[in-house]
């Protein structure tokens, strides 16, 4: 709020700036906008050169990525195994040599690359007997929280928006979404709550429905929409945490019809993921997708674990290529392009 205040500090005539702004500092952190070092996340956000900052939309949703980078894989001659869980690293005389499956299958490899998270990598897949237990204290110290849930829609019909945002349904584009921010000060106490465990009572939330830019996206006369809470009471004991998420998804979509009345109506099919989720099913610590959250002390050269490199660790022939490593997380490309000029420099020449 220091960076805020210093270029918009009129709470009235800067509100929506003061809030966009406060929800770009927070929404990969477990900070409120009024807590030290939030605004390491707002440069991050903001900071991508030329892309208006992280967000961007790919034809055909995130998956053409994936599919985009596996075709240009096997193109080259590799080979892709989809739906394998790799159990652990093989290390042999202290250097990373291959990996073995859920299935017991070893596949041996001059080099490992991993995209999960430092605690993922190194205490379940590499294990501590292979690690100093300096090592292991700095990684397990990491902070790792996912304050967050993502709602998924089908919807009937295209939503309006009513009362004084109505003129906006001229443009179509206009429907397109946005962010649904709270005031600081609100946000601030949302993040607080949050760290005791309870429901939010502001949710900061993302929010659109990328059909109306790529019909393909949904059936003739429906669209999809995804909306991103934050300030999930992740901490909240597990077994309360199914029914806060629920109760979490209800305020998101009363929320969303502040704007757009109809939303709830159109609603015919829903999916609500928590960090719990993305856990489970993509073995994230803590659910946490930046594999390490934007906090100052977390980034830099903190993220790196090896001197002078960011993917180097300390386990020869392991290297990290995902968010856990420099520059970070979002669907940028930099850590894997950083971590494949580093293997072909030091490895294969
Ligand atoms: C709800 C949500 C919204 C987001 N919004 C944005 C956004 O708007 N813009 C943006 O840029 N970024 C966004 N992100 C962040 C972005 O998705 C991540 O930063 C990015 O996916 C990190 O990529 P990665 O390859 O490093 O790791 P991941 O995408 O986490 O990939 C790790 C992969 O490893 C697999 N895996 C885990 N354990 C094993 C194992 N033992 N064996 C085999 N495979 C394993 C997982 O299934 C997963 O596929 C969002 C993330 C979420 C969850």
């Amino acid at each position: 709020m220091d960076l805020v205040d210093r270029f918009f500090p009129d709470p009235v005539k800067h509100r929506t700036f003061r809030a966009l702004l406060c929800f770009a500092a927070i929404q990969s952190t477990y900070k409120g906008p009024y807590t030290a070092g939030s605004a390491f996340c707002l440069v991050y956000t903001m900071a991508l050169n030329g892309s208006g900052g992280l967000m961007r939309r790919v034809r055909g949703g995130m998956g053409s990525l994936s599919e985009a980078l596996g075709r240009s894989i096997t193109a080259n001659g590799g080979e892709i195994r989809l739906k394998q869980v790799v159990k652990r690293i093989v290390i042999e005389d202290g250097r990373a040599v291959g990996v073995e499956l859920r299935s017991g299958e070893v596949l041996r490899a001059r080099t490992v690359l991993s995209n999960l998270d430092k605690p993922a990598t190194f205490l379940r897949l590499v294990g501590d007997e292979h690690l100093s237990p300096s090592f292991v204290d700095e990684i397990a110290a990491i902070e790792h929280k996912g304050a967050w849930v993502h709602l998924l829609f089908k919807l009937d019909g295209l939503p309006e928006y009513g009362g004084e945002w109505a003129s906006l349904n001229r443009d179509v584009h206009a429907r397109f979404g946005g962010a649904m921010v709270p005031d600081p000060e609100q946000m601030q106490a949302s993040y607080e709550a949050c760290a005791r465990g309870e429901l939010p009572e502001h949710s900061p939330i993302a929010f659109q429905i990328p059909t109306i830019v790529d019909p393909s996206l949904a059936p003739p006369g429906f669209h999809i929409a995804s909306a991103y809470g934050f300030f999930f009471p992740c901490d909240a004991p597990s077994a309360e945490r199914g029914r806060l998420r629920d109760a979490m998804a209800e305020k998101v979509i009363d929320r969303i019809c502040e704007y757009m009345p109809d939303f709830r109506e159109r609603i015919v099919e829903r999916a609500i993921f928590s960090s719990d989720h993305f856990a489970a099913m993509h073995g994230a610590t803590n659910g946490d997708f930046t594999h390490g959250l934007i906090h100052p002390d977390q980034m830099l050269a903190a993220r790196s674990v090896s001197e002078g490199s960011a993917h180097a660790t300390p386990i020869a022939g392991l290297y990290l290529c995902g968010a856990a490593c420099h520059p970070g997380p979002g669907v940028t490309f930099l850590p894997g392009y950083g971590c494949a000029n580093e293997v072909m420099r030091t490895q294969l020449s």
